[in-house]
């Protein structure tokens, strides 16, 4: 059973037609990576897989349940943007666990989940600092923390490094995947990078005008591209 499944999923705003029946099945802790151009419906697909937009037609099941209905924090996901906010007047530790005190979880509870995540993103050293006194990197992987202290079945990233300089961008990608390969979660990554894509990813959706063009693994994409867009978006023209 796919852990994130949709079917025939359409996006409209008023008369405008942004997503166009996807089909996609996603596996239980595969990293799968939507890429394509700027506007072709990345976002847009992320979002209604979070909830944080509702779908035009079709149906999205996470973990089994028909989602449609459902808020984002009933979908077992947990979400990272581009703009990730800190609470600047927070430390490490108190961003780190503000979702769950919102939740009502115990302060054990709490300070177990952070101390976990800490640990996995080398955060422990830094925790009773805010926001202010670190760097770029480092805000990031806070931001990372806070996704996953929740231990969601889904992890969704759209563009998580795009406002980091390149040196950055290529440590971090390190870091996200050695984040899957410890949680071994299921992971939904939106770029527009192709060089991100096929680094991070087991498999590759290239998306353009608000459809699929190709669902492979990126060997198989680079090798086999199904026409010159996808092609020449990945960087092998046929
Ligand atoms: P991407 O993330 O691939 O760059 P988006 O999913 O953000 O693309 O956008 C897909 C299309 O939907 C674009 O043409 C965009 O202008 C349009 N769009 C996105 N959000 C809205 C909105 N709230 N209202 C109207 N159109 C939107
Ligand atoms: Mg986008």
């Amino acid at each position: 059973m796919a852990q994130v499944h949709l079917r025939d999923v359409v996006k409209k705003y008023g008369p405008l037609e942004v997503v166009h029946s996807i089909n996609l099945d996603i596996a239980d802790g595969e990293f799968v990576v939507l890429v394509g151009p700027s506007g072709c419906g990345k976002s847009t697909t992320l979002r209604m897989v979070a909830g944080l937009e509702g779908i035009s037609g079709g149906q999205v099941k996470i973990g089994g349940r028909v989602v449609n209905d459902l808020p984002p924090r009933e979908r077992n996901i947990s979400m990272v943007f581009q703009n990730y906010a800190l609470y600047p007047h927070m430390t490490v530790r108190e961003n780190l666990g503000f979702s769950l005190k919102i939740a009502k979880q115990s302060q054990a509870d709490i300070d177990k989940a952070v101390d976990e995540a800490a640990e996995i993103l080398s955060l422990t050293p830094l925790m009773d600092r805010k926001p202010g006194a670190l760097s770029g990197g480092q805000r990031q992987r806070v931001a990372m923390g806070r996704a996953i202290v929740r231990h969601p079945e889904v992890f969704l990233f759209d563009e998580p490094l795009s406002n980091l300089d390149a040196k950055l961008r290529t440590q971090m990608r390190v870091e996200i995947k050695k984040l899957h390969q410890k949680l071994k979660s299921t992971i939904i990554y939106v770029t527009h990078d192709q060089i991100e894509a096929m680094t991070l990813a087991d498999r590759i959706v290239i998306m353009r005008d608000g459809h699929i063009e190709q669902v492979g693994t990126p060997l198989d994409v680079f090798e086999n591209p199904v026409n010159t867009f996808v092609g020449t978006f990945i960087g092998s023209p046929p």
